[in-house]
């Protein structure tokens, strides 16, 4: 899961980086508004973090212009204490969430956890198809109730497949979502995880190759 942060307070965030990356996700971090602009079409993120008072444009300008350009990732806004009207215009312009400053770290994880989680059409954190679940808070992954040991990139690439089950996707889209830029983007590592993922989660099949498109997440089996 791919992550945009922007925030101008240098020490918060680092702090918001170091904690997104500890916890598994791709990070690009903006330190202004117009910044956060260019990467917001740049990619295709999961999920923003977006502070308000913001140096060029400011939050609420950030995201009315997302918004209006069909960028549709779910935002959570960070806002000064004592500025409740921040609130309600961040909501206003488009955001789903928000947290005042100054906020603990394991509160913003989960509220990101569930805004994707949501957005992808799962109310629960735990996600189940067949006899298949996957547990987004714990980051455990069971078959017919027993669990199953994965590595965190083999867990990533589930985790993006069963939240993006009504697609395909593409080898290119995982690696974007799933490694850092500096990572040696080669679509042989993905089928590399995705074998080794299939041989773990036997006796089900849930991914599917589409021949030069990618995967799909299916957990009916077919005749
Ligand atoms: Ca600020």
């Amino acid at each position: 899961m791919r992550i945009l942060v922007v925030e101008d307070e240098q020490i918060l965030q680092d702090q918001l980086v170091e904690k997104l990356k500890h916890a598994g996700y791709v990070v690009d971090a903006a330190g202004d508004g117009e910044e956060g602009l260019y990467y917001g079409r740049e990619y295709d993120y999961d999920a923003a973090v977006i502070d308000l008072g913001l140096p060029k444009l400011d939050g609420i300008d950030l995201i009315t212009t997302l918004r209006n350009e069909k960028r549709s990732f779910p935002v959570l806004v960070l806002t000064a204490r004592g500025h409740w009207q921040d609130k309600v215009h961040g909501l206003e312009a488009g955001a789903d969430d928000y947290l005042t400053k100054p906020f603990q770290m394991e509160e913003l994880l989960a509220r990101l956890n569930a805004l994707m989680r949501r957005a992808a059409g799962h109310a629960s954190p735990v996600l189940r198809e067949g006899e298949l679940q996957l547990d987004t808070a714990k980051k455990e992954v069971r078959v017919e109730d027993a669990l199953v040991e994965l590595t965190a990139y083999e867990y990533k690439v589930l985790e993006y497949l069963m939240m993006n089950a009504s697609r395909v996707v593409s080898k290119t889209e995982l690696t974007e979502h799933l490694y850092d830029q500096d990572f040696d983007r080669d679509s042989n590592v993905i089928e590399v995880f995705v074998g080794r993922l299939r041989k773990k989660l036997e006796p089900i099949n849930p991914i599917r190759t589409v021949r030069g498109q990618g995967y799909r997440f299916n957990v009916e089996t077919t005749a």
